[in-house]
């Protein structure tokens, strides 16, 4: 998997002009473990005309593609800057959740009232129903256990009672609160943990496995991907956008971005509009069964626990363990390790015969964040034939699949009034940052990330003392 040019670890897309052009994959696992990637049309090497242009290969760029051809019978290109499904979606602690974004199901009620909320449930849950059928039919180690969420303190028990009675009660799910000896008695001795919630919807996958199978899937309905070949920047002539990449110019009708959180500042019509926050992610070597035994890992099911800094971990299919969490602020600071140490002290802490384990795999990737915490698949202006889904802040492996079908269906203008396109995340807009909650503006901008660095360290006191 070497390409020319090296894999720049400190690589910030706020800083930068753009993401590489042929840039070597991270050293994830699922890089090491995915098998040979899918062969590409290489990089882009003369002007061309195209209908459809999808930015960005990552599970939402390749799926938005795919629904294209196999739903509307249209051929989009992709452009991607390194390697395929370079950026989250060859990172990402592959756990597929019924989830998109941030923003749990109570504070949808709290956001956007009782009825926008149920609707929008269904509209995640069928988005959900969706992926799973999609890994179904896709090689990826999918491991259909649920999700728990852990409480890392007993007072975040009353926070998990609530949310299953707001599941069960109200969106008609079948949500078990367990004990702290229930969960380790059944699923693993964290350490860490007063008690959990069980999700029973919740798919773990090998995320570049089956991003490798999408875009399988796409090329075989005649999909080009042009590897090593970022779009820097576009100026639209008589309704055509003409593309700027380093091998020629591409002009399309219409355009779709999907660059997550690597989309750079030269792409305006997300120009400030997603803070890029880092998250890491290490992988042990493999567990002896006597270390098995230790933790009493009984279970593959993915876990998160309550932390706003939260950790996410769980036994991988050749039981390694996989933990990861928020990283530095910056790309300059990515390999400081500090940020290793918060990954491996939380090991310690909840598998304590695993303090020391020695770590195979240690990587970091850059999470689209939104103003509110939740996706948005919209056209940002009316007049120009471009749409986004972007924002799903670090909750996007399910519900990138289903963006890319409904981001599709919008670039073909398919089904556009239908009631679901009424739904808050795909009829309002991305936003500019806030000041104290109140006014917007893209002034804010340059002052996101010392904001992001008071809220790193209040998030940490609330949730450590
Ligand atoms: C460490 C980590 C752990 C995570 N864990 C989870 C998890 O457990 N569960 C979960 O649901 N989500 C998780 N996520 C988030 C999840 O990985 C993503 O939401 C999901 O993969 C969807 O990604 P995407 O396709 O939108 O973007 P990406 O996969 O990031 O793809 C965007 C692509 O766009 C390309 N690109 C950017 N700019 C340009 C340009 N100008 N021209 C051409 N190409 C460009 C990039 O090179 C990149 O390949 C995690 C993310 C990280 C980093």
């Amino acid at each position: 998997m070497k390409s020319d040019l090296l894999y720049d670890p400190l690589y910030d897309p706020l800083t930068s002009s753009n993401p590489g052009a042929g840039r070597d994959y991270a050293p994830s696992y699922w890089v090491a473990s995915a098998g040979t990637p899918p062969k590409t049309d290489g990089p882009i090497i003369q002007d061309m005309d195209v209908d459809v242009v999808v930015i960005g290969s990552g599970s939402t760029g390749v799926s938005t593609a795919l629904y294209l051809a196999q739903e509307h019978g249209i051929q989009a290109v992709i452009l991607e800057a390194n390697q395929t499904a370079w950026g989250c979606s060859s990172r990402s602690g592959g756990q597929g959740q019924n989830a998109s974004g941030r923003l749990s199901r109570s504070q949808w009620i709290e956001r956007w009232g009782l009825d926008t909320a149920k609707k929008l449930d269904r509209e995640i849950y069928t988005g959900f129903e969706n992926f799973q059928e999609l890994v179904s039919q896709i090689d990826c180690d999918a491991t259909d256990g649920g999700h728990l969420y852990v409480a890392h303190r007993p007072e975040k028990m009353a926070y998990l009672q609530n949310e299953a009675r707001v599941r069960k009660e109200i969106f008609g799910y079948d949500p078990l609160l367990m004990s702290a000896q229930e969960l380790r008695a059944q699923y693993c001795d964290d350490h860490d943990a007063s008690g959990a919630l069980l999700e029973r919807e919740g798919i773990g996958v090998h995320p570049l496995k089956l991003t490798f199978g999408l875009l399988k899937k796409a090329q075989s309905l005649g999909i080009k991907i042009h590897t090593a070949s970022p779009a820097e920047s576009w100026e639209t002539i008589d309704g055509v956008h003409h593309i700027q990449t380093p091998g020629g110019v591409v002009r399309a009708k219409r355009i779709a971005i999907c660059t997550g959180g690597y989309g750079i500042q030269g792409l305006k019509p997300i120009k400030n509009r997603i803070l890029p926050i880092l998250s890491n992610s290490v992988v042990t070597r493999p567990l002896s069964d006597a270390e098995i035994a230790a933790c009493n890992f009984l279970s593959h099911t993915f876990l998160t626990d309550t932390r706003t800094l939260r950790f996410y971990y769980r036994l991988l299919k050749d039981n390694r363990l996989q933990l990861g969490s928020r990283s530095s602020i910056s790309g300059a600071d990515a390999d400081a390790p500090v940020h290793l140490k918060l990954l491996t002290d939380a090991i310690a802490r909840k598998f304590p015969p695993l303090a020391g384990i020695q770590i195979d795999y240690s990587w970091w990737g850059w999470v689209d964040v939104s103003h509110d915490m939740m996706p948005r698949i919209t056209q940002p202006d009316p007049t120009q034939k471009v749409w986004h889904a972007l924002g799903y802040g670090g909750n996007g492996v399910s519900f990138s699949t289903w963006a890319g079908k409904r981001l599709a269906e919008l670039v073909a203008g398919s089904k556009v009034n239908s009631e679901v396109f009424k739904l808050p995340i795909y009829n309002s807009p991305l936003e500019f940052p806030n000041l104290f909650g109140k006014v917007r503006s893209e002034a804010f901008a340059p002052f996101r990330r010392l904001g992001q660095s008071f809220l790193y360290k209040w998030y940490w006191y609330k949730d450590e003392k």
